[in-house]
């Protein structure tokens, strides 16, 4: 107990870390996993940042938020020597997801970068990528064959089905990549803001698409989150990432009102700030 108070003052006061080098290394001693699967929605206003702690201490990062909150967030969860995410995902280019992650490809050591690299004129966009190449990050092109193995939590990647780089969409949202992470017997659905159309496909695509835990796509609006999808997935806890009092006033009633229907835990980050969820 002594010691994790000292981590947090470490944390909160790392200017005087110089002078407490004795101490640093019964930091590192506790800095090692827990052997649990740490699932956090971080409070980035309206937008959305997913990041998982896995049980062997990787780090993987799904989205960015549309501010730097998203860099708070990180060092606020990570260990102040831990400077490592093993894997970083932008689902889509929509602002609201992409520009907090240009910040942490500056100041982290990214490992893995996956995202669909579809053409979008957004300067947050072009920001990004010149940061992904500046990174010298390892590079995947999405596609439901491109998935991610860290022992024992898997990045199953579900959409797009295949490869749709150097494309331009009508609406980017229905580019999102959408991925279950399995660990053990639980699941997590991550699926940016796909809408209805897409949530069919992937529905009509995969025999089992059930998790324990469902990221609402876009925000909770109503162009999301079908009665049959809901079903589908058919998942113990929602969580929507939506701005306090956002103008688009998400989440909308439709979408809560079936989570309801199918008595779904609901928890959304604009009232209950970042979500942690422990396996
Ligand atoms: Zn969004």
């Amino acid at each position: 107990m002594f010691f994790i108070k000292i981590l947090k003052w470490l944390k909160k006061n790392a200017l005087q870390i110089v002078f407490l080098g004795a101490l640093s290394c019964g930091v590192f001693v506790l800095d090692l996993p827990d052997g649990k699967f740490h699932l956090y929605f971080f409070d980035v206003g309206q937008g959305d940042s997913v990041f998982i702690k896995t049980p062997e201490n990787k780090h993987i990062l799904i989205d960015g938020g549309p501010n730097n909150a998203v860099s708070k967030e990180l060092s606020d969860t990570m260990s102040f020597f831990d400077r490592t995410i093993d894997l970083m995902v932008l689902t889509h280019p929509h602002l609201d997801h992409v520009k907090g992650l240009i910040n942490v490809l500056k100041s982290y050591d990214i490992k893995r970068v996956m995202a669909t690299f579809v053409i979008y004129k957004s300067t947050g966009y072009t920001d990004f990528l010149k940061a992904v190449k500046d990174e010298g990050a390892e590079i995947f092109v999405a596609d439901s064959l491109t998935d991610f193995d860290f022992g024992d939590v898997f990045v199953d990647t579900l959409y797009p089905f295949s490869k749709i780089n150097g494309q331009t969409f009508k609406d980017v949202n229905d580019s999102s990549i959408a991925m279950k992470i399995i660990y053990k017997d639980k699941a997590v659905f991550v699926g940016g803001d796909i809408g209805k159309s897409i949530e069919k496909k992937i529905s009509e695509k995969y025999s089992d698409i059930k998790s324990d835990v469902l990221k609402i796509s876009h925000h909770g609006s109503k162009n999301s989150s079908s009665d049959a999808f809901i079903k589908d997935v058919s998942p113990k806890i929602a969580v929507i990432s939506c701005g306090k009092n956002n103008s688009y006033h998400f989440p909308t009633d439709i979408v809560l009102d079936t989570l309801k229907k199918y008595g779904v835990k609901i928890y959304q980050t604009d009232l209950d700030g970042k979500v942690e969820i422990v396996f």
